[in-house]
Parts: structure tokens; C-alpha cells; sequence
């Protein structure tokens, strides 16, 4: 067994199996996330029983490397997991901090037309392992701290839900990965059963909702998703959200030409979310070639923003990062398969 495939409650439970004390988890897990030994051997203030007991059971290897892409601000990873599935994370250098996006499943079954990741459907999900050791495995390997989690890889994290509770208690821990619950954002297609749930976690851990449309005539032709769950039933989950936890939402929106881009699109916006504690990130499309969609002309782009922003809703334009390494959704494997 990996040592990072355990939460913490799971260690200290499996160590008082076996008859040791439940604060051993703790010392093993300082140990191995925050002093990033490389052998038990390492461990100083635990019992010579306890090391031998744990390099019986616990191996701690990385995810294996397979490429890595680097432009200025981004480096993309390619990992290879022990079945042979490949999956993808970005680490992206903000001079406010490092942030990681990494994937939740091999492929995904969501569908999105405009996205690369879904043309491989799913294959699993990722286990807590694989989950957790994207970033151990980039913290390694740059031997940089990461400030920031984004769970925008491949793959609908809401779809994984179990292993995405049990990774967020891993890295909310001080003692285990220690990001800060504000500086974590998971980021949904629109599950809307499980935005309410996570809402009821009780977590200050942000939610992003993949929109990307305004009303349900054209949601319906780019995202799958919304034939179970329309744009109402996620705006009314996205409002139990911020009842639940008074925190913001991120409501994302890919600009596509002539698509989702035009001014009565963006006035249909102003009215689906006035008045809500969100804010709009308006993403650049990554033109891929297995897709016709283009990206939104920058003058409408700005048109777009300008609505929105005439009309009180907070609204970015996300920096664009990454564009030379492939870094949308599903490109780098996609790239992989190709050569
Ligand atoms: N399934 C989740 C998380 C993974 S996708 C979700 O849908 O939110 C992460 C984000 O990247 C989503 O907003 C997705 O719509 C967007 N995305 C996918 N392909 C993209 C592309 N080619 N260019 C820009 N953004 C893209």
C-alpha cells in the first residue's frame, strides 16, 4: 500500500489495528508530507518497530513521469499510473503563488462538445492515491511549494465525489498537504445532487461551475450534462451553496464565436445571475483540432465583459496560460496519443 493512499483518520485507524497508538499517524504523516523523506529510515522520534512495521506495509513512490511541457508560466505533466492509464496536470506560476490543476478520472463521460478531455470516455476514476500524488509527484519533482489546488483537470471531480471528500481532508491538513481551504476550488460541470452536498460538507473549499451558456437552448448543444440537470436546477443548487457557506461562486464561461459570444447572450447572463454572490470568469477557448468551434473574437470578448460589468456582475477575463503547452482540458494526452 502507498503511505498516500490513506486520509488521516484511515492511518490512525489501520495503526491501531495493528496495535500501535493512534498519534503514530500523525508523526508517519509529518514525516512524509512535510519532511519529504525518502525512506521510513528517515523517521527520527518513532520506535524502531514502527519503521520496520512500516516498510513492510507502505511503499511511498511518485507517479511516473512520462513528459513534462514548460513554457515561461506553465508546466504541463503527463503521468503515467501503474495500469498504464495517462493523466494530465498543469502547474501554473502566478506571482501570487504556485497553483496545481490536476484530473479527477482517466477520460470523462460528460461530454462537453468543446472539450478534449471527453473524447476519451471515462475509464475510472482516480483513486485517493493518484489524486494525492499529483502533487506530491510535482512538488518533487520542481521542489517548489504549491500554493493553490484547482480540481480542473480531466475528468467531473462530482463524478469522483468519495475520493474528492477524502482528498480535500488530506489537503486542507496541516500536517498532510496544508493548503489553506480558500486556496482549493473545485470546479463542477454541474452535478447538481452533489453541489448540494458538498455544500452541506461545510467546507470553506471554493466551488466553480462550468455555465458556459445562459439559457438552456444553448447549453443543451454544448453540454450533455444538461439534459439531466438544466441551468435552473444548478442555479438553484448554486443559491442552497452560497445559503449554506456564504462564499462566492465562480461561474465559468468559455467564450465561443458565435456561439454563446453575442450581446443578447450577455444581457441574458446579467439577468440569470444579478443579484447573486458569483463572479464570471471568462475563459478564452483553446482551439483544438479534433473540433470546429473557435474561439471568440477578442473585440466581443471585451463587448461581452463590458456588459456584464455595466451591469454590476464582478467578471474576469482569465489570463491565458499555457497555450504553447497544450494545457486545455485533455490536450497534453490527447498530443501523447497522436505521436
Ligand atoms: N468537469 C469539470 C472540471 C474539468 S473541466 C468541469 O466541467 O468544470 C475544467 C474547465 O475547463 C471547465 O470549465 C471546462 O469547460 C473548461 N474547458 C474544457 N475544454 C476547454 C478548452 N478547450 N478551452 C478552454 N476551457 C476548456
Amino acid at each position: 500500500m502507498n503511505i498516500y493512499s490513506f486520509t488521516k483518520n484511515e492511518l490512525e485507524n489501520y495503526l491501531i489495528e495493528n496495535e500501535f497508538k493512534k498519534f503514530n499517524a500523525t508523526q508517519i504523516l509529518e514525516w512524509v508530507y512535510l519532511k519529504n523523506i525518502k525512506s521510513f529510515d528517515e523517521m527520527r522520534n518513532v520506535s524502531k518497530v514502527l519503521i520496520e512495521f512500516c516498510k513492510t506495509n507502505f511503499t511511498m513512490e511518485t507517479l511516473k513521469l512520462i513528459t513534462k511541457h514548460s513554457s515561461k508560466d506553465t508546466v504541463k505533466y503527463l503521468f503515467e499510473l501503474t495500469d498504464g492509464n495517462k493523466i494530465e496536470c498543469v502547474l501554473m506560476k502566478h506571482n501570487y503563488g504556485n497553483s496545481l490543476c490536476i484530473s479527477s478520472q482517466v477520460g470523462c463521460n460528460m461530454g462537453c462538445v468543446f472539450c478534449e478531455s471527453g473524447r476519451l470516455k471515462k475509464v475510472r476514476d482516480l483513486s485517493l492515491e493518484e489524486l494525492v500524488l499529483q502533487v506530491i509527484s510535482v512538488k518533487k519533482e520542481e521542489n517548489i511549494n504549491i500554493n493553490s489546488i484547482v480540481i480542473m483537470g480531466i475528468g467531473e471531480p462530482f463524478d469522483n465525489f468519495e475520493n474528492i471528500k477524502r482528498f480535500l481532508s488530506v489537503a486542507i491538513d496541516p500536517k498532510m498537504i496544508g493548503i489553506g481551504q480558500r486556496h482549493i476550488t473545485v470546479s463542477t460541470c454541474g452535478l447538481v445532487p452533489k453541489i448540494k452536498e458538498f455544500a452541506d460538507l461545510d467546507t470553506q473549499v471554493n466551488l466553480a461551475i462550468s455555465l458556459h451558456a445562459p439559457n438552456n437552448e444553448i447549453r443543451n448543444q454544448i453540454m450533455k450534462i444538461n439534459s439531466a440537470y438544466n441551468i435552473n436546477s444548478v442555479m438553484s443548487a448554486v443559491d442552497y451553496y452560497i445559503e449554506k457557506t456564504n462564499r462566492r461562486v465562480t461561474i465559468e464561461y468559455i467564450m465561443l464565436d458565435d456561439i454563446n459570444d453575442s450581446e443578447k447572450c450577455a444581457k441574458e447572463l446579467v439577468s440569470l445571475l444579478k443579484g447573486k454572490l458569483v463572479y464570471v470568469n471568462l475563459i478564452p477557448y483553446n482551439e483544438t483540432s479534433n473540433c470546429q468551434i473557435k474561439r471568440s473574437k477578442d473585440f466581443k470578448v471585451k463587448a461581452f465583459y463590458d456588459i456584464l460589468k455595466k451591469n454590476g456582475i464582478e467578471c474576469t477575463i482569465r489570463k491565458e496560460m499555457g497555450l504553447k503547452v497544450s494545457a486545455a482540458c485533455g490536450q497534453l494526452r490527447a498530443l501523447s496519443e497522436v505521436k
